[in-house]
């Protein structure tokens, strides 16, 4: 299963991301986690990337496509995937096309997260991440056990730098400017799902979601079926 989980900063890509990974056994693959990997470890694609992650604007889609060219190039991506902000503008859609055509094959379901803007402020102005394994958490929703301590590898949970009002109105503005164009560009393409996922995150909340995506892909390749009898 192919899979892009589209949707505006703060709700919810990479907390629902990681969990149908984890239940679809797909890898999961954070551009922004990627980013931030290389600027901790002090890279050259670190280096360069760096000045866009701390303003809150986007990392040119030059540096951006080759990177995750690459990524989906490594063999656990060969049976599918979920890719977490990653479309972010038309361009990189397109690239991300033409990869998969490539290698014969095709996205299979966007997933278009909604959550209410006044929602979005409250999330991300709570959000936490560990440092070691990207776990997402929330101050009010969803808190480690032990303040400060990854639930899962111990790693030190921070809040993110970017997760600031300020930061994140910039980048709120560039996703209506560049992503939020995604929306028709995928819903043409009949591959596009929304989501409200405006409610608490929980077990129930992704199997919801994991069910609407596969009786989407369901009905898109009978519908594809029947259309390639009819033609
Ligand atoms: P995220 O963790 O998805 O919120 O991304 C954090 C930051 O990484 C963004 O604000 C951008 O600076 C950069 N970034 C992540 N994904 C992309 C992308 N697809 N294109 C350009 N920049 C990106």
């Amino acid at each position: 299963m192919k899979l892009v989980l589209l949707g505006a900063p703060g709700t919810g890509k990479g907390t629902m991301a990681t969990d149908i990974a984890k239940s679809l056994l797909l890898p999961h693959i954070s551009t922004g986690d990627i980013f931030r990997a290389n600027i901790s470890g002090g890279t050259e694609l670190g280096t360069k990337a760096k000045r866009y992650l701390d303003e809150g604007k986007l990392v040119p889609d030059e540096l951006t496509i080759g990177m995750v060219k690459d990524r989906l190039a490594q063999s656990d991506c060969k049976d599918g995937f979920i890719l977490d902000g990653f479309p972010r503008t038309v361009p990189q859609a397109k690239a991300l096309d033409e990869m998969l055509l490539q290698g014969g094959s095709k996205l299979d379901l966007v997933i278009n997260l909604q959550v209410p803007e006044e929602l979005i402020f409250k999330r991300i102005t709570n959000r936490l991440v560990c440092s070691s394994c990207g776990k997402p958490y929330n101050k009010l929703e969803f808190p480690p056990a032990k303040e400060g301590v990854c639930d899962f590898c111990a790693g030190e949970v921070i809040q993110r730098q970017d997760d600031t009002a300020e930061t994140l109105r910039t980048r709120l503005d560039t996703y209506h400017e560049l992503t939020a164009p995604l929306v028709t560009y995928y819903q043409q393409q009949g591959i596009l799902i929304d989501y409200d996922n405006s409610g608490k995150h929980s077990q129930e909340s992704v199997d919801n979601l994991i069910e609407k995506v596969k009786a989407k892909i369901e009905s898109i390749s009978k519908s594809s079926y029947v259309g390639g009898n009819e033609n």
